[in-house]
């Protein structure tokens, strides 16, 4: 595959960050709250988390012992969630994340409500 110019920056550095197994144990972990292990041992810590165009999310993270980034995606929302979330909205309930649970409030961005953990819009404005 042809590269363009310039070096090829280095695997699970900031820039270039390894891709986690999209499991559902490691996604399940993730939406209960809980600290992921790394690869190279350890635990990753959480950067930050991103929307990403098409309406997944991608959560960055750092391992604790070896100082590799890895991502995280995580997958759109389903119709099922869409509905529930769009049920709260209507009811003139706090919309909550239907995989993080009552605890976790969507924010708006925008137009739209996106759960703050998953980066991904449940639902659309209101
Ligand atoms: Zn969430």
């Amino acid at each position: 595959m042809p590269e363009t110019a310039g070096p090829t920056a280095q695997p699970g550095s900031p820039s270039n960050p390894l891709p986690l197994p999209r499991d559902r144990k490691t996604l399940a972990r993730y939406y209960r709250g809980e600290r992921l292990r790394s690869p190279m041992g350890g635990f990753l810590e959480v950067l930050g988390v991103k929307e990403v165009e098409g309406g997944g999310g991608r959560v960055l993270l750092e391992c604790s012992t070896s100082s590799l980034r890895y991502v995280l995606e995580i997958p759109k929302a389903s119709r099922a969630e869409r509905a529930q979330v769009k049920a709260a909205l209507e009811g003139g309930r706090d919309p909550v994340c239907p995989r993080h649970g009552p605890q976790q409030r969507l924010v708006r961005s925008g137009k739209l409500w996106v759960c703050p953990l998953c980066g991904v819009p449940f639902a659309s404005q209101r």
